[in-house]
């Protein structure tokens, strides 16, 4: 598995203020991807892409009411290299 998405960030964090004029007097303390997730049980990096949903249901008094969610869908390759972010065993289970 790569290390695409770590390397990334960190390669950000490291060179945004010597490349881009509008970093040049910032001292930055982070530099991470905004939905990024970690895996609890396998501690693999992915990517969670979010999807809005917007509807409508009806009320309890029968009325149709808007509704609106956001979901994620996760990522299975590296957006950076298209390696496997997930092994088949994991995402079977
Ligand atoms: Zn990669």
């Amino acid at each position: 598995m790569c290390n695409c998405i770590l390397t990334t960030e960190k390669r950000f964090k490291e060179e945004l203020s010597l490349k881009n004029e509008n970093y040049k007097d910032i001292k930055i303390q982070y530099a991470n991807f905004e939905n990024k997730m970690i895996g609890l049980k396998d501690g693999k990096v992915r990517f969670l892409i979010p999807i809005n949903i917007e509807g409508t249901k009806l009320s309890k008094k029968g009325k149709e009411v808007k509704v609106k969610k956001t979901e994620y869908l996760m990522t299975d390759y590296c957006p950076f290299c298209g390696d496997e972010l997930v092994e088949e065993s994991v995402v079977n289970e």
